[in-house]
C-alpha cells in the first residue's frame, strides 16, 4: 500500500504516521526528518535547505524532486510506503507522477488531514521534537518524562521554525502552495479528508476505516 499524508504544519501528520506504519507495515517517508538529518550534518543539501526551512519557507522543488526520486528507488520501500510531508507543491506532485510507473509502484489514497489555523498554531507553539522523528506536545501529548522521548530516550528540542513569525509564514505557503493539491486529488478520485481535530486515537480509527477498505 503507498499512501500520502497530506495537511498543514501542525496537522499531525507525523504523529499519525507512526501509529499507521505500525500498523500496515508501510515505509515511513518524511522528507521533513530527512532535511532536519542534513541540516544537523551539515551537508551540501543541509546547507542549501537551513535558510529556507528557518524563514518558514518551502525548499526548492528541484532538491525535493531529487530527494524523493533517490528514497523510492530503495528497496526497503518495495513493501509500500508513506510520503509524510511530500508533494506541498503541485510541480511536486506532477514528478512523483512521472517518477513512479518506473518504480512499478502508484498511489493508492491521499489522506487530507483537516485542521483549522487557530489550533495548529497553539499545536506547533507546543511541540517538542526528538531525533528520531516523533514529536510531542507540552500539554497535548506529553512524553513520560519530561524532556526526554519515550520511543528513544533522545533528549527534546524545541524546532526553530516552531517559534511564532515561521508558523505564520508556514501556514501562508501551506495555503498558497500545498492547499490546490487537495483539488489535485480530488480530481483524481483518491482523497480521504479525515477531521484532525480531537482525540489522536480516535483519529487514528477514522484512518484505519479508510485504509482497512484498500
Ligand atoms: P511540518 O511539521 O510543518 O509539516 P516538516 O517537518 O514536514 O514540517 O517540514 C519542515 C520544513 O522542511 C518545511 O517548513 C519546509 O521548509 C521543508 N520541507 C519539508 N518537506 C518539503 C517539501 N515537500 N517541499 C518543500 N519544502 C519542504
Ligand atoms: P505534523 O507532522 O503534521 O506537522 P505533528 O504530528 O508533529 O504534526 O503534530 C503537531 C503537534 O500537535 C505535536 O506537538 C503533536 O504532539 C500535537 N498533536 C498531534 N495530534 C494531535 C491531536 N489530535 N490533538 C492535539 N495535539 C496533537
Ligand atoms: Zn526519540
Amino acid at each position: 500500500m503507498d499512501i500520502i499524508l497530506l495537511g498543514p504544519p501542525g496537522s499531525g501528520k507525523g504523529t499519525q504516521a507512526k501509529m499507521i506504519a505500525d500498523k500496515y507495515k508501510v515505509k515511513h517517508i518524511s522528507t521533513g526528518d530527512i532535511l532536519r538529518e542534513n541540516v544537523r550534518n551539515g551537508t551540501p543539501l543541509g546547507n542549501e535547505a537551513k535558510k529556507f526551512m528557518d524563514a518558514g519557507q518551502l525548499v526548492p522543488d528541484a532538491l525535493l524532486v531529487d530527494i524523493i526520486k533517490d528514497r523510492l528507488a530503495k528497496p526497503d520501500v518495495k513493501g509500500g510506503w508513506m510520503l509524510d510531508g511530500y508533494p506541498r507543491t503541485i510541480p511536486q506532485a506532477e514528478a512523483l507522477e512521472k517518477i513512479l510507473p518506473a518504480l512499478g509502484q502508484k498511489i493508492d489514497v491521499v489522506l487530507n488531514i483537516d485542521v483549522p489555523d487557530a489550533e495548529l498554531v497553539n499545536r506547533l507553539s507546543g511541540r517538542r521534537m526528538c531525533k528520531c522523528g516523533v514529536s510531542y506536545h507540552l500539554q497535548f501529548n506529553p512524553p513520560k518524562v519530561a524532556g526526554k522521548c519515550d520511543a528513544c530516550g533522545g533528549e527534546l528540542y524545541h524546532r526553530s521554525d516552531d517559534q511564532a513569525e515561521a508558523i505564520m509564514k508556514r501556514l501562508d505557503a501551506y495555503h498558497k502552495q500545498t492547499q490546490p493539491l487537495i483539488d489535485y486529488y480530488t480530481k483524481k478520485g483518491i482523497i480521504a479528508t479525515i477531521n484532525g481535530a480531537g482525540d489522536i486515537k480516535a483519529i487514528f480509527g477514522d484512518i484505519t476505516k479508510v485504509l482497512d477498505k484498500i
